[in-house]
């Protein structure tokens, strides 16, 4: 999984950025898929946007994705095609 556990301090590990706290959609690859969470309590980094979670989050992660076959809603995205007609 791709995703970073609290920093020491408030500081982004890859940037040095402040870290912020947010409520995030985290985005979670989890055995070649990913899944995504809505309202996430995560800190996000304010300069590169790499997101934190608590230990506990991260757990809760961990389990969603697995349990992902319990997931009800499906959400998808508007996708647009970069040579479109814009008619
Ligand atoms: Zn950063």
């Amino acid at each position: 999984m791709k995703v970073s556990k609290m920093p020491k301090g408030n500081l982004c590990e890859f940037c040095e950025g402040k870290v912020e706290r947010r409520v995030i959609q985290a985005r979670v690859p989890f055995r070649g898929q990913t899944i995504y969470v809505d309202k996430v309590p995560a800190r996000v980094c304010t300069k590169c946007g790499e997101p934190y979670f608590d230990a506990a989050v991260y757990k809760r992660l961990e389990e969603i994705a697995k349990h992902r076959r319990c997931i009800r809603k499906k959400v998808s995205f508007p996708l647009a095609a970069y040579d479109m007609a814009l008619t």
